[in-house]
């Protein structure tokens, strides 16, 4: 298959779906859509397990509730999403340490809250002095004391890579405390529990693809293509997928993950030049991976306030974050775990079964030995997989806003979108949902516009 189009956008999660919704809205119609999987949605993806569905990529909307609106609730509330708002308000006395639950922690929260009070603090004087970027934990180190007893840490743990997916001695203090998500769109989260999954968000911006019963009948959305090769000149570009088929167009925009771009995946001609490498290695593609596990009967604790509960392991960030699905699902006996970085590699390179075994002894010791075994295990592999190599970005020491901009810059008829180049919001699916809008709007479509004025006299309106 070969073929000559205006645009090509090269994945089809919420940036390149957005993208196209823009380029459509701007009058240029004439686009092709290359996705590697046979689905629309990307990092927003739900699975069956144990006959429930859940999420494996994003599950919350980030930001509700605040001064400005989210774009991602406000497509949730067009859908008719069904969500929860979680309650994170309880977590300190939810903590459970290798000899069993531990007594409500008010000492320790309460030390956690000040300390982040005070890192919040410290960057908003820091940015409003002009001062230079400091890691989380050097604004941790020098309100007086780091996290270091199990229980402190865990905590610490829940509020920064909890989020984040990367340590405090990794993330930039400036560019994600405070996080704009949250600043500007509200502190709630509401988590997705929808048996339709989470990605039927993308519906209302995908319209432009699908016939009146919401199916994606469109051939300029073609799935099951992997793009392997990219030339590109001042000119336009050719993109060719490893079934051989090779496209034409006068640009690309390019959604695929920073870890995607880190990889060899596609072979850029001519080489990416350095400005352009050195930002992408520069900047961090984290891995957050949620374990599912499914049990016969219940045996933790359930009602108000149990929903989130904590493991405080010697080793900080051994299986640390918990979850039940009382609400959601309620009869499900589903509960699942939450574990990070390296972590994350450990266990994508671990059989399931070796790691059901470590989780097994951490539930012992938490809840005692009588407990059930699991009946069933799933564990997303986000790293492992070449078409993500990780689940989202996260903002590192020592990236400048000026090697940013040179994250999200095109190079000729080359356009760079994705999560990870939204200066706010990179790593959520809003980060996603913005990049597709500023990547289909004023420059590209402006060149193209012009481009077909030269050539043909005919301006496209
Ligand atoms: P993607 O969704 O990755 O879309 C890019 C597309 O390109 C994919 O469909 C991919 O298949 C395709 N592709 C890759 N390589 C090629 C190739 N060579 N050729 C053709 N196609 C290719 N965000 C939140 O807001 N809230 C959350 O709770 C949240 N939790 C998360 C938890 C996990 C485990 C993960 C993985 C992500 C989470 N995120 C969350 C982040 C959110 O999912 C992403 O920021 C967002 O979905 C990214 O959208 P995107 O379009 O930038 O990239």
């Amino acid at each position: 298959e070969d073929s000559n189009v205006d645009v090509i956008i090269i994945g089809a999660g919420m940036s390149g779906i957005t993208a196209g919704k823009t380029l459509t809205a701007n009058g240029i119609t004439n686009f092709i859509i290359l996705e590697a999987t046979d689905k629309v949605g990307g990092r927003i993806r739900n699975s069956d397990f144990a006959g429930y569905e859940v999420e494996l990529g994003a599950n919350w909307v980030e930001g509700v509730n605040g001064e400005q609106l989210n774009p991602v609730w406000t497509l949730a509330q067009q859908v008719k999403l069904r969500t929860s708002l979680s309650d994170f308000s309880n977590l300190s006395s939810n903590v459970y340490t290798a000899s069993g639950p531990l007594p409500p922690q008010t000492d320790a929260d309460a030390i956690t809250t000040a300390q982040n009070e005070y890192v919040i603090n410290l960057s908003v004087n820091l940015t409003a002095n002009g001062d230079d970027d400091i890691s989380v934990l050097t604004a941790q180190r020098s309100y007086g004391s780091v996290p270091s007893t199990p229980v402190e840490m865990v905590l610490d743990y829940f509020l920064y890579d909890g989020e984040y997916a990367e340590p405090p001695r990794v993330s930039s203090l400036k560019n994600t405390q405070p996080g704009p998500t949250f600043k500007n769109f509200g502190e709630d989260l509401y988590f997705a529990a929808d048996p339709r999954g989470f990605a039927t968000i993308i519906k209302p911006v995908a319209s432009y693809l699908q016939s009146k019963d919401g199916k994606y009948v469109d051939p300029r959305l073609k799935l099951e293509k992997v793009v392997n090769k990219i030339v590109y000149t001042k000119e336009g570009v050719t993109v060719s997928t490893e079934d051989g088929s090779t496209y034409t167009a006068k640009a690309a925009i390019l959604t695929v993950s920073l870890g995607v771009l880190q990889s060899k995946l596609i072979d850029f001609q001519p080489d990416l030049p350095f400005w352009k490498l050195e930002a992408i290695f520069e900047f961090d593609m984290a891995i957050y991976t949620k374990i599912f596990l499914k049990f016969p009967y219940k045996f933790w604790r359930t009602g108000p306030g149990t929903e989130f509960f904590l493991y405080a392991d010697d080793s900080r960030g051994y299986y640390p974050i918990w979850q039940h699905l009382e609400r959601e699902l309620p009869e499900s006996n589903i509960i699942f775990v939450t574990v990070t970085d390296d972590e994350s590699r450990k266990i994508e390179q671990q059989s399931n079964n070796e790691t059901l075994a470590e989780i097994m002894e951490v539930l012992k010791s938490m809840f005692g030995p009588d407990i059930p075994e699991a009946e069933e295990i799933l564990i997303p592999r986000w790293w492992s997989d070449r078409l993500y190599k990780g689940s989202f970005s996260n903002w590192p020491i020592g990236v400048t806003h000026h090697e940013f901009a040179q994250l999200q810059a095109p190079i000729d008829r080359l356009y760079f979108a994705g999560e990870h180049t939204s200066a706010l919001y990179n790593g959520y699916i809003h980060g996603a949902y913005f990049s597709g809008i500023d990547a289909g709007k004023d420059e590209i479509t402006g060149k193209i516009n012009l481009r077909c004025t030269n050539q043909t006299g005919i301006r496209h309106t």
